[in-house]
């Protein structure tokens, strides 16, 4: 087995000439959390994007699990294991947490929503959510409506959704975006636990969260690989320094 699970060659987006990623050669070893990061508008979400398909490229490949995933759709690429947070869509505010992970899980195992299925399948969905729920450390929200959940443990919802389609390789998004440091800390703590056994890439704006999760980090700016290693080494580098300081 390969050691890349995601690799780009290229990878290039134009937005009507405006080139918001250009040229990005990325490669995320298995196994790793790998952190992309770069200040205000230096294309991390367009980047993350590509790669789950959600837009397409305007040159370049995306392999991914030795595959060419570059004309997939966002389904197709999640078929294989590469989840983006989010994938379902947003969580539905009116269902209980534990509804929402059992929904979640429905709706992957059983491809649509079939409410008549056997109450021994039932209640297997209605383990595994609890299981999840365990999981992000949400057990003791289960039966809160899920717009009432605090804002700093929506995310850990929105994580455990996202385990409901068993993913191999994980795509986080500013996952404490927004957030206070208490929260922060537990969403960190929460990213290490869901990595285990798998990859994880998140998009990042904050050094300081990277710092504690990622093995490799990748520095972009103006769209543009800047400086890629781990966090001691690109914390130091001056063109780093200069991009951060320079928003
Ligand atoms: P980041 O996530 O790092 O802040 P983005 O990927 O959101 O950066 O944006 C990178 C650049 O591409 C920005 O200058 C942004 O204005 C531009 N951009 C992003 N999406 C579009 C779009 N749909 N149309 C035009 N320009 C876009």
């Amino acid at each position: 087995m390969s050691d890349a699970i995601l690799e780009t060659t290229g990878l290039t987006k134009e937005f009507r000439g405006f080139v918001a990623v250009n040229d990005v050669n990325l490669t995320v070893r298995r196994g790793t959390i790998h952190g992309l990061i770069g200040p205000n508008g230096a294309g991390k979400t367009t980047c993350f994007n590509l790669l789950t398909k959600f837009l397409p490229p305007t040159r370049g490949t995306i392999r991914y699990d030795g595959r060419d995933i570059t004309g997939m759709k966002p389904a197709e690429v999640a078929r294989l294991g590469l989840v983006r947070s989010f994938q379902i869509s947003a969580v539905f505010p009116h269902l209980s947490v534990l509804e929402n992970v059992r929904v979640a899980l429905q709706r992957e195992r059983g491809g649509s929503f079939d409410f008549w299925r056997s109450e021994t399948l039932l209640r297997r969905y209605e383990d595994r959510a609890r299981e999840l729920l365990e999981d992000v450390g949400l057990s003791a929200y289960a039966n809160l409506q899920a717009s009432d959940l605090p804002y700093g443990r929506k995310r850990a919802l929105e994580i455990a959704t996202t385990l409901a389609l068993d993913p191999v390789m994980l795509l986080l998004d500013e996952p404490t975006a927004g957030m206070t440091h208490e929260d922060v800390d537990r969403v960190v703590a929460l990213v290490k636990r869901v990595a285990q056994g798998r990859t994880v890439l998140l998009v990042e704006h904050n050094l300081k969260v990277v710092q504690g999760l990622c093995d490799t980090i990748t520095v972009l700016a103006r769209g543009a690989v800047l400086a890629e290693g781990d966090y001691a080494a690109v914390s130091r580098n001056p063109d780093v320094i200069a991009a951060y300081l320079g928003t």
